[in-house]
């Protein structure tokens, strides 16, 4: 490739370059050394505890005089260093309602906008610690979740991993935007139906870079505009074969019992929303191993967004039966995802789902391993992320006090490593 002293002097050019820069260094080792530990796992930090990084990965963890060997040192004094979060339901691609409502931002703003929307949010979200998030759902923008994706993994910007699933995957009738019956509008989501048109349309969201498939088991189509089931179990059960043939799981926006159930009995991995779920379809979801991501904190914005003075009025009906309908999956022993439906507030807001989490009546404990081990578990993607162990990839965050106490300690991050790579210093 190149005649010698060139290549002598690009092996020295490379041998000079910052060390921020991925792929231009091999396996550097630097040992951070926080006040304490948490590694996603446990019941709470443990002190006196460093990790090792090398490369992209976590060399070693422990005291830190067996870590630390030729290692450049980062200390991070009074810090908790714990696994990076792990968002399970965002929307890169939109921004929040109260700013513009969802049917403007579909059917008015362009594509290019839309996407440059989604660089700042994708910034914001690591900024805020969390270093992986699964998008459920470009709302219009086609495969831009895709592209978002490949930019961040190329280094050309800053952003989270991200897990996309594309355009979904909605019924013919029931999707939005929805005006006049005689025009035909552009959809949030891709609509597909029946044997051949979810077989073509599942394989073709896969080939564009979807990592997940997204359905909607139901929608708000009902009499008198309530949620109620769109796919039968048979449509659903086909694109979770579908995807699984391909190594993909499959999530489903569901509010209604049957929706929940159909898409259970179907085989998806998660079910989002999920507001009128009785004790039996939680039941079964736990008896299936389904994961359940309320999105609480999406509901209590609109809800506000809506007039709501939270704090002063009574609870409406619609965050009532959230409160309720979380409490019913906690007693039937569901795994809890979290997902807040991030983009109906703002990105790099995450947090709020957490603290909702437990005001709706999990432990902080819970919710700090809901949004770590948990979610990488639920993902499917535990074997890379979500503890703090050696040979998982290096995404860690440092915090001010201890989040298996109290979560809102997440709101207060202030060393970002993804990759080990340093996007944030106290
Ligand atoms: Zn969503």
């Amino acid at each position: 490739m190149f005649s010698s002293p060139l290549r002598t002097l690009f092996l020295l050019l490379l041998a000079l370059a910052p060390a921020t820069v991925p792929g231009t260094l091999e396996a550097q080792a630097v040992v951070l050394v926080p006040e304490a530990v948490w590694d996603g796992l446990d019941d709470a930090p443990v002190p006196g505890v460093a990790v090792r990084v090398e490369g992209e990965r976590i060399a070693a963890v422990g005291p830190r005089t067996e870590v630390d060997g030729g290692a450049t040192v980062l200390e991070l004094p009074g810090l908790i260093l714990t696994p990076g979060l792990i968002e399970g339901h965002s929307h890169l691609l939109l921004h929040p309602y109260d700013e513009t409502p969802w049917t403007d931002q579909v059917l008015l703003e362009s594509l290019a906008e839309r996407t440059a929307r989604a660089v700042v949010h994708a910034e914001a979200t690591l900024l805020a610690g969390v270093t992986t998030a699964r998008d459920l759902g470009s709302e219009g923008a086609g495969y831009a979740d895709a592209g978002i994706k490949d930019a961040i993994e190329k280094g050309v910007i800053p952003g989270p991993r991200l897990l996309v699933t594309t355009r979904a995957l909605v019924a013919t009738g029931s999707y939005n935007p929805k005006g006049a019956p005689e025009f035909t509008f552009p959809k949030g989501a891709e609509v597909a139906d029946g044997v051949d048109d979810l077989i073509r349309v599942t394989r073709d969201q896969i080939g564009r870079g979807a990592d997940w498939i997204k359905i909607y088991a139901d929608y708000r189509w009902g009499l008198d505009g309530s949620a109620r089931p769109t796919y039968t179990e048979a449509e659903l059960a086909l694109v979770v074969e579908i995807a699984a043939s391909s190594g993909r799981h499959v999530v489903a926006h569901a509010s209604t019992a049957e929706g929940m159930r159909r898409a259970t009995e179907a085989g998806v991995r998660t079910i989002e929303h999920g507001d009128g779920g009785t004790d039996e379809v939680f039941a079964l979801m736990a008896r299936r191993g389904v994961a359940f991501c309320p999105t609480i904190a999406a509901g209590d914005a609109i809800s506000q967004y809506n007039g709501w003075r939270k704090g002063t009025d009574p609870e409406p009906a619609r965050v009532a039966a959230k409160r309720a309908s979380v409490a019913r999956a906690l007693a039937a022993g569901v795994h809890m995802c979290f997902g807040g439906d991030v983009g109906v507030y703002p990105h790099g807001d995450n947090v709020r789902e957490l603290e909702l989490m437990v005001d709706y009546g999990m432990t902080d404990l819970d919710v700090a391993r809901a949004a770590t081990s948990g979610n990488a578990r639920i993902l499917d993607i535990d074997t890379d992320v979500g503890t703090i162990q050696a040979g998982k990839l290096a995404d860690l965050i440092a915090l001010p006090s201890d989040p298996t106490v109290d979560v809102s300690a997440f709101r207060g991050v202030s060393f970002v490593m993804k990759g080990g790579t340093v996007y944030r210093r106290p």
